[in-house]
């Protein structure tokens, strides 16, 4: 079988982006049966965005000193939690100017903050 290039459109940005014959071929070896529907830029920024990108940062409990990783970043002193301190945590609203950041948020909680990955934190 034998493969040329095509032009495809990406259904994300519209652009037209080449689907190499060698692509081509990788997707019939991999008996994919759909063309690629996005340019290279738009998989790139989806494959980021997607699943939820990790963002583990390396912290230390401020109550029992435990070495723990939190999936958001902390805010500058504010306490963070583990979480079995947090699950110990009582119901009541803590004191003013010292509420603990939420561990394990709930999905409310969980807006996007400002630059993913940051101080060279190696995630893996
Ligand atoms: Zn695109
Ligand atoms: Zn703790």
């Amino acid at each position: 079988m034998e493969f040329t290039d095509r032009v495809l459109k990406c259904i994300d940005c519209g652009a037209e982006f080449i689907f190499t014959a060698g692509e081509q071929l990788f997707f019939h070896d991999k008996q994919f049966t759909n063309d690629p529907k996005r340019c290279k830029q738009c998989k790139a920024k989806r494959a980021s965005s997607s699943g939820r990108a990790r963002t583990e940062t390396r912290t230390t409990c401020s109550e029992c000193g435990t070495a723990t990783t939190v999936p958001f970043k902390p805010t500058q002193g504010r306490p963070v939690l583990c979480r079995s301190c947090f699950q110990k945590q009582p119901g009541k609203a803590p004191a003013r100017g010292a509420k603990p950041e939420i561990l394990y948020p709930t999905t409310a909680a969980l807006a996007p903050t400002g630059t993913p990955g940051g101080g060279g934190l190696d995630p893996s």
